[in-house]
């Protein structure tokens, strides 16, 4: 299959007619070539942006929302097809694939409805005849690069507060995940969106990034995905400030306290855990048990992550697919061999699995590690995959110190049944997500966001609103 890129509301390949291969992670085939772009079409989308953003901008907040819940709508519409679009070149299982359909949807959907919101403001002035207005604007034409291990919810969780507060957006998707992008570009034409308000831009992510912030219609760049490649785009974006929020990497940890229901925790941790096969940037990476709950919370684990059965994500019953590519095997593989051979204990998994005939060897089982301690990679990196190393600790001071012993801050989940450390714990936690015996806490009403080095910003809720507008007063003499 031979796929087109929609740029400046015509559909076009890259302008010297390259082109790259997407792959089905779980069986190594070609499902389809993308055009390989450059500077050249990515300012030409960017043009086209800014034209189509000066009409965009004058339209009522009501017609935008109605946009919005029509694209929503058509995604919906089609959650069967664009799922199973999103498992053949992303790996993860059908019914995650579907769900986060649901998900990307509801973006555009709740964004749309704020968009009727966007008060401003009046303040007291210093002087009787003066008046002071605050109006909200849109910031013009912004960009977002999005990585693969959400091909749709990461592009319209950017997308439906851009066009809904009246801006214009030029995305660039993963290379890994192309497919997806061009079907949510062919959705909002369908939905009737001004055709060269959203254009999505496949190929060289390093020219493509550098077209986006150098030129000078780009006033703003939404990136989700690693902190290395966050650096790279700040130091980009500073010759001409373009302001930026960045969703980067993680590495959450997930604190079983002695009072806790285990049970539920441990059900929370393997959804958690396993969703995306481990992939996610909220993903706990690092559990943290309570000594005395230590051997009820693991062989729970154990019981649990056994049964799962991983597999191709076009089988309805699995329920871990494929990681990514090779890279991404190799680095579990490194995780789980340095922790052994820093003396952590296996309880399971702990190797690559085959699952079916003709599949690729890209299949890690469902691992528990425990006796980890702080100097192994588990411990310090993202591992971003099925790999569950369990640490314990004593007391709450120790349990809270060791979650915040990392550069990252982007999720942490505990679980207690004691309301006053409930608070004590979430307010000490120096995370932008809390999950307080909850394990999945992503919605599109709530602001979604890290601190240190997991970002700048945050995505969903009304605070999400704030990124896509300008803040302006008027000073108004009588
Ligand atoms: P990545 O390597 O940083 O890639 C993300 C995106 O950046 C891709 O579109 C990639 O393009 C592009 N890119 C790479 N180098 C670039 C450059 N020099 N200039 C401009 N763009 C560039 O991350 P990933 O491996 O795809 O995703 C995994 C990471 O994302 C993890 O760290 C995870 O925690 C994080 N993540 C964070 C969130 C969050 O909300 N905080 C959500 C999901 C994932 P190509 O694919 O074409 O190289």
């Amino acid at each position: 299959m031979q796929t087109r890129n929609l740029i400046g509301g015509e559909w076009v390949g890259a302008l010297s007619g390259a082109e790259f291969d997407v792959v089905d992670p779980a069986t190594d085939e070609v499902i389809a070539r993308a055009p390989d772009c450059g500077a050249a079409e990515t300012a030409r989308a960017i043009e086209g942006a800014a034209a189509a953003q000066r009409a965009w901008r004058e339209v009522t907040a009501g017609e935008r929302a109605a946009a919005l819940r029509a694209f929503a709508d058509l995604m919906r519409r089609d959650r069967d097809r664009l799922g199973a679009l999103m498992t053949r070149e992303q790996g993860k299982p059908l019914a995650e694939a579907r769900g986060e359909i649901d998900y990307a949807a509801s973006f555009l959907e709740w964004s749309g409805e704020e968009a009727k919101r966007l008060y401003g403001e009046t303040i007291p002035a210093s002087a009787r005849d003066k008046r002071i207005l605050v109006l909200r604007q849109p910031v013009g034409v912004a960009c977002a690069i999005t990585p693969w291990n959400f091909p749709s919810a990461m592009i319209t969780r950017k997308l439906g507060p851009a066009l809904a507060c009246g801006c214009a957006m030029v995305v660039k998707p993963a290379e890994d995940t192309p497919l997806s992008a061009i079907a949510l570009a062919e959705l909002g034409l369908e939905a009737g969106l001004p055709p060269a308000l959203f254009s999505v831009v496949t190929g060289d992510a390093a020219k493509i990034g550098g077209a986006m912030l150098a030129h000078p219609l780009v006033r703003a760049l939404s990136f989700t995905g690693s902190t290395e490649v966050g650096r790279v785009l700040m130091r980009g974006g500073s010759e001409r400030i373009v302001r930026m929020s960045l969703e980067l990497g993680g590495h959450a940890p997930f604190i079983v306290f002695e009072d806790a229901d285990v049970d539920r925790a441990v059900e929370a941790a393997v959804a958690n855990k396993l969703r995306n096969g481990g992939q996610t940037c909220i993903c706990a990476n690092r559990f943290l048990v309570h000594e005395s709950v230590r051997e009820a919370f693991v062989s729970g684990l154990v019981r649990e992550m056994g049964e799962i059965r991983v597999g191709h994500g076009v089988d309805e019953a699995s329920r871990v697919g494929p990681l990514i590519n090779d890279a991404a095997i190799e680095k579990v593989e490194r995780h789980v061999r340095d922790a052994l051979e820093k003396g952590a204990t296996l309880r399971c998994g702990g190797e690559r699995v085959r699952p079916g005939p003709g599949l690729a060897d890209r299949f890690y089982a469902p691992t528990v590690l425990e006796g980890v301690t702080g100097e192994m990679l588990v411990s310090r990196e993202e591992t971003f995959g099925p790999v569950a190393p369990v640490r314990t600790f004593t007391d709450e001071d120790e349990a809270v110190s060791i979650a915040n012993d990392s550069e990252y801050g982007l999720a942490a989940y505990f679980f207690t049944r004691d309301a006053s450390r409930l608070m004590r714990v979430a307010e000490a936690l120096e995370f932008g997500v809390v999950g307080a015996n909850d394990a999945l806490p992503s919605t599109a009403q709530a602001p979604f966001g890290g601190v240190k080095q997991s970002g700048l910003g945050r995505e969903g809720g009304r605070h999400g609103m704030d990124e896509y507008t300008e803040v302006k007063y008027v000073s108004w003499g009588l």
